[in-house]
């Protein structure tokens, strides 16, 4: 068997492993928005929002996608509804009718921020225009949305912004400048709704190394054959190296962390990180 026989593929959410978070404010009359939610981290996190009995507007510019999470939140039986809302993040107006819609539903106390994207290049070849989208997605939008939420999170008696950060929010590898830099602003945002939320709407940011989600597992093989390893050592040797916890994170994983933070038992997360990164950033071998 070569190395690219051998695949990870990324988990498909079961009930079993969401958390299941006892608060009288996660209820179908509550409403959170989450973009990127076709795929990946988005997906899970609507699918544990909904779980947890939120009604869920979820937000990507794959309406396929869209359709398969609410499909599965159908399928698990979940109590709170999944309602796909097609947008581009690139585009003012969408997030705006987006938001619209989303208010439609019910107190909109929640937003989600996870939709992004890498591109791999050194600072001196970095395409800008590659960088000016990587922007827009990653950071302006979820600016903007923040912006257009607030007046609702306020009205809800209380909601709270969570921003999908990275690892590469605390420091960063080489040759991935558009995607540092964009982590660096979301926990600035982060800081920023913390400091003008009153105490009524809080912040908090998700930190995390790899996950196991197509943007991931489908590019190991591909490392395996470049640097003629197996995919096991890709993963343990090249994603996990510096991590202590020898197990990539699964999506629903970092659900259950926005569930947490968007919940009472984070009263006192404001402005601060989840930073779940198996000891990745804060050990050194
Ligand atoms: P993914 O590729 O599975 O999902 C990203 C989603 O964003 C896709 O559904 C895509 O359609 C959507 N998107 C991209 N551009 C868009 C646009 N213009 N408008 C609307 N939607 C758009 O990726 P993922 O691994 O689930 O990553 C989600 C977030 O988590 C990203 O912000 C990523 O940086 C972050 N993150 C991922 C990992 C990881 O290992 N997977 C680790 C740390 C942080």
């Amino acid at each position: 068997m070569t190395a690219t026989d051998e695949s990870v593929e990324p988990p498909t959410l079961t009930g079993d492993d969401v958390l299941r978070i006892d608060d009288a404010d996660f209820a179908a009359g509550r409403v959170a928005l989450v973009t990127g939610a076709a795929s990946g981290i988005g997906r899970a996190t609507s699918l544990v929002l909904a779980a947890n009995g939120l009604t869920v507007v979820a937000t990507d510019v794959d309406e396929d996608g869209l359709a398969e999470t609410r499909d599965r939140g159908d399928e698990l039986d979940f109590p709170g509804d999944i309602h796909p809302e097609p947008a581009d993040l690139t585009d003012d107006e969408h997030l705006e009718s987006v938001v619209d819609a989303a208010a439609g539903y019910g107190d909109l106390a929640y937003l989600a921020n996870v939709a992004g994207m890498q591109h791999i290049s050194p600072l001196d070849e970095f395409p800008m225009e590659v960088y000016d989208r990587m922007q827009d997605v990653m950071l302006r939008a979820p600016v903007y949305l923040s912006k257009l939420v607030l007046p609702h999170l306020r009205d809800s008696g209380g909601g709270s912004v969570g921003n999908m950060a990275s690892v590469h929010g605390h420091y960063v590898t080489a040759d991935k400048v558009a995607y540092n830099v964009a982590k660096f602003g979301l926990r600035g945002l982060t800081q920023s709704i913390a400091a003008e939320g009153a105490g009524t709407v809080r912040s908090f940011s998700v930190s995390t190394g790899y996950v196991k989600t197509p943007l991931v597992t489908d590019q190991i093989p591909d490392t395996a054959e470049q640097r003629g390893i197996s995919v096991q050592e890709v993963v343990e040797d090249v994603m996990l190296g510096q991590s202590r916890t020898k197990e990539m994170m699964e999506p629903v994983d970092v659900g259950n962390l926005f569930a947490f933070g968007f919940s009472k038992h984070a009263t006192h997360l404001n402005g601060g990180d989840l930073l779940f990164d198996g000891g990745m950033t804060l050990t050194y071998e």
